[in-house]
């Protein structure tokens, strides 16, 4: 048997607690799941913490880590995941998260009075972006382009040459204090500082008279007249997951972010019919995308956000719900092709009980033909926690993933570099021409 492709699925959010309204079982544990519990029993359990014990992780860092980033180091910050996420090229560019806010002029300093213009959202933030969706900066020399993309919030992007995203903030974070000025942390960054200035006030200068603005004052809401800038980011450079695995990555996601993480790690992104990203997604689609994409892939990762939207509403009926639908999607798997290793985990644990991240460990389930197996019956957290698998942190599922679709390199032999822990293919060798 030859090197085992991998259909990786991250329920997002899974990890979790008893909950009262389940009869103090855990969701997993209350889930009709036949499908996930046959897995179970035909493969291995185990335990993971996505970064580190009693760590919190956020998606993308949760993310990053299972996908063997270094996040200490290797973090760019959530805002670019978010950007690549909507389809925003940072190619060229310095992308800033910005909210619609709202600023009294005083003494010629602008106030904040509200960071997000009183949660502005719909057409009132679409007609308002529209109006500086584009403008040229410095007599034509730096591009901005406003995105608006839920809610407040949206992406400014500076495009020119000698650019830098080593700028202080504008948004002071608090209300009451005023908008801050730009600084350049180095002389690379001055022209950025520059081109941010005259976006805020010829943002403001259209804004602040705008219909839209005026209808809102009457109708006693809160003006967006103003744009805050925060966390100036370059894009990422992230090892691309190829270089560093040796797997030819595509993603199955419709969520922004985990499309966006997907793509900054070079992942191809797919969004098959009916993926919402949502608790009404439609599972069944997900997965016949990914078992069709081994067809050109070898490593295809697939993101369920339901379950962790059901946890931050704390209700754990629908995360039961999503569950059991997700569980009906898996069938094809339970008879899985033999050069197929199956791994359903997640990102993090949000406990519905407490409506946020924790850090608790999640359950991880490793199933393929001729793989190890223990004597887990059930896919929930007490098999998981005497799994074949053990317990482990995030770092260390990678070569795990490597070692169970025999593709890890035996330590000690190293034909390409010194980092490489994975077996080449051929196409990945750079061979000596006489
Ligand atoms: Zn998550």
């Amino acid at each position: 048997m030859g090197m085992r492709k991998v259909i990786f699925i991250i329920l997002d959010g899974l990890g979790d607690r008893p909950n009262p309204n389940l009869k103090w079982l855990t969701p997993l544990q209350s889930a009709e799941i036949p499908n996930m519990d046959l897995m179970a029993a035909k493969g291995i359990l185990g335990m993971q913490y996505p970064i580190s014990p009693g760590i919190p992780p956020g998606s993308d860092t949760g993310h990053l880590s299972l996908f063997g980033y270094d996040i200490t180091s290797e973090y760019p910050g959530r805002g670019i995941f978010e950007a690549m996420g909507e389809n925003i090229s940072l190619e060229r560019g310095i992308a800033f998260r910005a909210n619609f806010a709202t600023v009294e002029e005083k003494d010629g300093k602008f106030i904040v009075r509200d960071r997000r213009a009183g949660r502005i959202s719909g057409e009132d933030a679409e007609e308002l972006a529209h109006e500086i969706s584009e403008m040229d900066l410095l007599n034509g020399d730096v591009k901005a382009t406003f995105k608006h993309t839920l809610e407040h919030r949206g992406f400014l992007i500076l495009e020119g040459p000698h650019l830098s995203s080593e700028v202080t903030d504008v948004d002071p974070h608090e209300v009451g204090y005023p908008v801050l000025e730009p600084i350049p942390i180095n002389d690379d960054a001055k022209k950025t500082a520059e081109a941010l200035k005259e976006f805020l006030v010829r943002a403001y200068l259209s804004l602040k008279d705008h219909e839209v603005n005026k209808r809102r004052s009457r109708e006693g809401k809160l003006p967006a007249n103003f744009i805050l800038p925060r966390g100036a980011a370059s894009p990422p450079k992230l090892e691309p997951f190829s270089s560093r695995w040796g797997f030819k990555p595509a993603a199955v996601a419709a969520g922004p972010m985990y499309k966006g993480i997907a793509k900054a790690l070079g992942f191809d992104v797919f969004q098959p019919e009916g993926a919402t990203g949502l608790p009404d997604s439609n599972f069944s689609s997900k997965i016949g995308k990914a078992l069709d994409l081994l067809n050109a892939y070898d490593f295809i990762y697939v993101h369920v956000k339901g379950t962790d939207v059901a946890s931050h509403k704390k209700d754990p009926l629908l995360k039961v719900r999503v569950l059991e639908e997700v569980d009906i999607a898996l069938e094809p798997l339970t008879d899985p092709p033999e050069d197929l290793l199956v791994v359903v985990t997640g990102d993090h644990a949000t406990p519905c009980t407490i409506g946020k991240h924790s850090g608790d460990p999640v359950p991880i389930l490793f199933f393929g033909k001729g793989l190890p197996k223990d004597d887990s019956t059930n896919f929930q957290e007490l098999d998981a926690y005497t799994g074949g698998a053990g317990w482990f942190t995030g770092s260390d599922l990678m070569n795990l993933i490597l070692n169970y679709s025999d593709r890890a390199l035996e330590y000690g032999l190293r034909p390409v570099s010194r980092k490489i822990r994975y077996i080449p293919r051929v196409n990945q060798l750079t061979p000596f021409i006489l």
